[in-house]
């Protein structure tokens, strides 16, 4: 998706043998945990405003679901691919894993972009999307959730055209729903909250106050803008923040030496995570290049935005300031840069841990669903920390007992939950 020529399945792969060979895992369970258990390519023909007719591309695969119905979410995006989604599917059975929530791993995928659709064109998009795959979706089969440019109004589409067809009210069907509508408090805060948590709970480990800490970050949708606000509601000064700008059709870097004011950003930011540049000048920010983001003296990267961003050429030229990695996007690292990092000494925060607080509250979502009583927001959010927190202790301690890089220890306490699984279901 970024353009460049890591292949984010191959690397998903990769990742995967790498553990599997440190587990001793037998060839059968290798075999059927590297790839996708289930794949579907379809077409979305969708009526579009001008009267006219456009086709679509669109996925869902299903990478495993040993531990429980697949879940995973379900990106816009015009250079969305086969391979983008498997990796993100491969990648939702082992976040799902790690934080030990009863759910395999799924992911979808239409090539589209939502700039050039009007809402009513996205509500067909939505809506046809389903219609494909209506029999392999389901509360006790296949979960989707929104992801990169989807939200809570096209979930409700989705869950909409689902009932529609099926002749029933099925919210468990899809999370990430407005709230009121089946959807949890807290949701739209989880993934970047919960990023925030497991930045929170490893500086306490290393004795580091937040307030003392800066930190750098790409992106400013749902992830990244909620990650910022909870650092800077501890007392963490976000210098610098990356976006794209649709108009210009590159990226900037917006950068604040007293510290970014998240407020003032997001009031000047659209749907899509974009800050609108004349408006960021008006209020006084620096204007650079938007990789510039990785070159900040800062002790904190917080990638949240697509993968392959930190690449080995970015390893070398980051400041020696950087202590620390939090990866809140899906695969923002190259495999390459790994042992780079590991060398600097840099703390890697891996992204299925780190970002795995959206999925958490959606499982929260499913189970008051299924209750038909909704919590308090105090209250998911103290089972989001919770889950978390306990989560990265986990992963943590296997590291540190181990000698292991970090996400090659969150990797085994996955993988082996889901080999687990797959044995104890007689299938491997
Ligand atoms: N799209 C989010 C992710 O990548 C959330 C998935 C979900 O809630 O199912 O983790």
């Amino acid at each position: 998706m970024s353009g460049s020529t890591y292949n984010p399945f191959e690397i998903a792969q990769e990742q995967f043998d790498n553990v599997a060979e440190i587990l001793e895992l037998d060839s059968g369970t290798r075999e059927l945990l590297r790839q996708p258990m289930k794949e579907i390519h379809f077409t979305i023909p969708v009526k579009m405003d001008d009267g006219s007719t456009k086709v679509f591309k669109a996925f869902r695969i299903k990478h495993n679901d040993a531990r429980g119905p697949a879940k995973g979410g379900i990106r816009f995006h015009p250079h969305e691919t086969a391979d983008t989604v498997r990796a993100l599917s491969m990648w939702m059975t082992w976040k799902c894993a790690v934080v030990d929530i009863p759910l395999g791993g799924g992911k979808g995928g239409v090539v589209c972009d939502p700039h050039n659709l009007s809402k009513s064109e996205q509500e067909r998009l939505c809506r046809g999307y389903i219609r494909q795959l209506a029999n392999q979706l389901g509360p006790n089969l296949d979960v989707p959730a929104p992801d990169v440019m989807t939200n809570g109004q096209h979930m409700l589409w989705m869950l909409d055209e689902y009932e529609a067809i099926t002749g029933g009210r099925y919210p468990g069907m899809i999370t990430g729903k407005p709230v009121g509508m089946g959807g949890s408090l807290g949701r739209t805060e989880a993934t970047g909250f919960g990023v925030i948590y497991v930045l929170k709970s490893y500086l306490q480990e290393i004795g580091l106050p937040v307030a003392s800490t800066t930190a750098s970050i790409q992106g400013f949708g749902n992830v990244a803008e909620y990650a910022a606000r909870m650092y800077t509601e501890l007392g963490g000064k976000v210098i610098a923040v990356s976006c794209w700008n649709q108009k210009d059709a590159r990226s900037y870097t917006f950068k604040k030496q007293g510290g970014c004011d998240i407020d003032e950003l997001a009031a000047i930011k659209d749907s899509f995570g974009s800050i609108d540049k004349e408006r960021a000048l008006a209020l006084g920010y620096e204007l650079l290049p938007g990789e510039d983001w990785l070159k900040q003296d800062v002790d904190i990267l917080i990638p949240a935005a697509l993968e392959n961003q930190i690449t080995p050429e970015a390893v070398k030229n980051l400041s020696s300031q950087v202590k620390i990695i939090c990866e809140a996007a899906n695969g923002p690292t190259t495999p390459d840069s790994d042992p780079l990092i590991q060398e600097r000494g840099i703390m890697l925060l891996p992204d299925f841990l780190c970002n795995a607080g959206g999925v958490t509250c959606s499982y929260f979502e499913q189970v008051q669903c299924n209750m038909n009583y909704f919590w308090g927001k105090d209250e998911v959010l103290e089972k989001l920390e919770y889950a978390m927190t306990k989560a990265f202790h986990a992963v943590y301690k296997l590291a540190v007992e181990k000698d292991l890089y970090m996400r090659n220890a969150a990797y085994i306490i996955a993988i082996n939950r889901v080999s687990d699984a797959v044995k104890l279901r007689g299938w491997a």
